[in-house]
């Protein structure tokens, strides 16, 4: 456990914001096994997220296969092994990165070495040059199973969407604006319904602000939830129904309403601190305190 912790820990530097969830997420066991969404439709949570990274998904075409996030390397070494036994060792084409943080992007690499071309958004492969690869190079100096790979910046991006249809299987990955970060992407399956959120949307109290534009994010979520999906795969926790973009929007929704109610009446960030109370969100996530830093982000929006 103690390793677990440091591990994180020292993660925790190159992630800033992540590190408290992956000392609280190091107390579970990782779910080692893939959950099928639908028929080729699969994902695999990771509830370690200090030493794997973030949930990885996949989904199986005619030919070939395409990945959604690549966690970190030894997150990408785990999910490969699963994607080829479910897969019947089908070639991997596209790693989709929803966004640029270490936690979905460090196992580029992996895939990279698999002869996947990797896509994200043109915002996510400027943030990676500029944010990750100094970064990459850092942590691969103490950790092995960075080493075994190299910095790989997404090499095919897009503006507004890419669309992957082989005739069977249909996958439109689409981008709604600055969410949790400026180049969030999510892969939506029409025919099976499925949605693939990374961190635009997740499944408990995994949000990490510092990147996103709250507002915005709200927004972005609305036209998620007009997708109609019936399941959707986070960037971390368990997968569930449609039901988990509503609760996710709604939490941004109430922490704004909140926050800039007390704001207007000129209470200091100390003060909102102490009163910014969303049973919901508690219900949600189990925690019996609101994330500070997630107000602290919001107070600092509103203050403008
Ligand atoms: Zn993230």
């Amino acid at each position: 456990m103690k390793t677990l912790v440091m591990r994180a820990l020292s993660l925790g530097f190159l992630l800033s914001g992540v590190v408290v969830l992956a000392t609280q997420q190091a107390k579970e066991p990782p779910l080692e096994k893939p959950v099928k969404l639908a028929e080729g439709v699969w994902i695999r949570q990771s509830n370690d997220i200090g030493k794997f990274g973030c949930n990885i998904g996949w989904i199986e075409f005619s030919d070939f296969v395409v990945v959604i996030d690549t966690a970190f390397p030894l997150g990408a070494e785990e999910a490969l092994k699963h994607i080829k036994e479910t897969t019947k060792g089908k070639p991997i084409k596209y790693a989709i990165v929803t966004h640029y943080h270490a936690d979905h992007s460090f196992g580029t690499g992996a895939f990279a070495k698999e002869g996947a071309t990797i896509v994200a958004h043109e915002n996510a492969r400027i943030e990676y040059l500029s944010k990750n690869v100094e970064k990459y190079t850092a942590a691969a100096k103490t950790d092995e199973a960075h080493a075994r790979y190299l910095p790989y910046a997404p090499n095919l991006t897009f503006t507004d969407q890419f669309i992957l249809d082989d005739g069977k299987r249909r996958a439109e990955v689409r981008y709604f604006g600055h969410a949790h970060t400026t180049g969030c992407i999510f892969t939506w399956l029409p025919k099976e319904k499925v949605v693939f959120t990374g961190d635009a949307c997740v499944n408990g109290p995994f949000n990490y602000m510092g990147d996103s534009d709250s507002k915005s994010w709200i927004e972005v979520l609305a036209k998620v939830e007009a997708l109609g999906a019936e399941q959707v795969g986070p960037g971390h926790s368990a997968p569930g129904k449609a039901d988990v973009v509503k609760t996710q929007k709604q939490y941004f929704v109430e922490l704004r309403e909140q926050v800039g109610k007390l704001v207007k009446e000129g209470k200091t960030l100390d003060e909102v601190r102490k009163a910014v109370d969303i049973p919901m969100w508690k219900a949600w996530t189990g925690e019996q305190k609101m994330s500070l830093e997630n107000i602290n982000h919001v107070f600092k929006e509103l203050s403008k």
